[in-house]
């Protein structure tokens, strides 16, 4: 389904964009892929998709809140492969504390990972993109980024200006070839949100199991995590011809979250 295209997945070291590198290479995309972790995992990693799937995978170490290691990112996806065709801007973090006490330099680093490292992404792939007459840009906000919830301002605004920024990525390539669309995944059970089941747990004094689903019945209707699998098989569907069409909107997969 997409052999023959050449795919970006930041922050695929863990969780979810993991999970997508792991779908698109299933289908036949070379990958580069991004994030932070131990080295000899990561070159495991990169070994592991290119024996399994029969696709060219090469690793950058990009910092995402750094934009000259954006830039560089991109053009080793086109120096290695030729083109740029898949961009999906995955890495994100995330810190909890209430607006008055959420300190100055968290803020700065989450709006510099999960917003401001895919507008850098977004500029430094889009030529290329526009150059072939084909591109399909993913981004992975959150259902943080069309609701709010207590104690994520910098993650909620930061995800709000992602699906903001999509819809002007989206217009201003309507008619090139080249889409952007928004995935907002409700919770799904990656390290990620394991740390805020265990802070719970934590600070309420109960078990992690108690922690995990209290959560799920606090927000997600189904009391079901959605797969980082189900993020990847999204985004290769948002990838092919079917999709052609589907530009700037801002997709949940949420279990009935944003349906309340
Ligand atoms: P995770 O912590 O498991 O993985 C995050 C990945 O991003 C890792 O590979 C990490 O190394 C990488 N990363 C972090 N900072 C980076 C940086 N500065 N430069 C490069 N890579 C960096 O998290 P996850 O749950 O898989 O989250 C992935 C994305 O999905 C994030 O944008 C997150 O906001 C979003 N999301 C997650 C959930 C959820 O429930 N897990 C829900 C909605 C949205």
């Amino acid at each position: 389904m997409l052999k023959g295209l050449n795919a970006i997945v930041t922050g695929s070291t863990s969780g979810i964009g993991l999970g997508i590198a792991n779908v698109l290479a299933s289908k036949g995309a070379n990958l580069v892929i991004n994030g932070f972790g131990d080295a000899a995992a990561i070159e495991a990693e990169r070994a592991n998709l290119e024996a399994k799937y029969g696709v060219k995978v090469v690793y950058s170490g990009a910092d995402i809140s750094k934009p000259s290691d954006v830039k560089a990112m991109v053009e080793l996806c086109v120096s290695s492969f030729g083109s740029v065709d898949i961009l999906v801007n995955n890495a994100g973090i995330q810190y909890t504390e209430s607006v008055e006490n959420f300190p100055a330099e968290r803020w700065d680093a989450i709006i510099a990972i999960n917003l401001s490292g895919i507008f850098h992404a977004i500029q430094a792939a889009l030529p290329h993109m526009k150059a072939k007459g084909f591109g399909r840009i993913i981004n992975i906000a959150s259902v943080h980024g069309l609701i709010g919830s207590t104690h994520k301002v910098a993650y909620v605004a930061a995800k709000h200006g992602v699906v903001g920024m999509s819809k002007v990525v989206a217009l201003e390539t309507a008619g090139t070839g080249v889409t952007c669309n928004t995935i907002c995944p409700g919770w799904v059970h990656t390290p990620l949100v394991q740390k805020q089941i265990e802070a719970k747990a934590a600070e309420q004094g109960i078990s992690i199991e108690q922690a995990t689903e209290d959560l799920l019945i606090a927000k997600q209707p189904s009391k079901q995590f959605a797969t980082p699998e189900q993020m990847g098989e999204l985004a290769a569907f948002l990838s092919s011809e079917a999709a052609a069409q589907m530009t700037g909107i801002a997709i949940p997969v949420d279990g009935g979250w944003t349906a309340q």
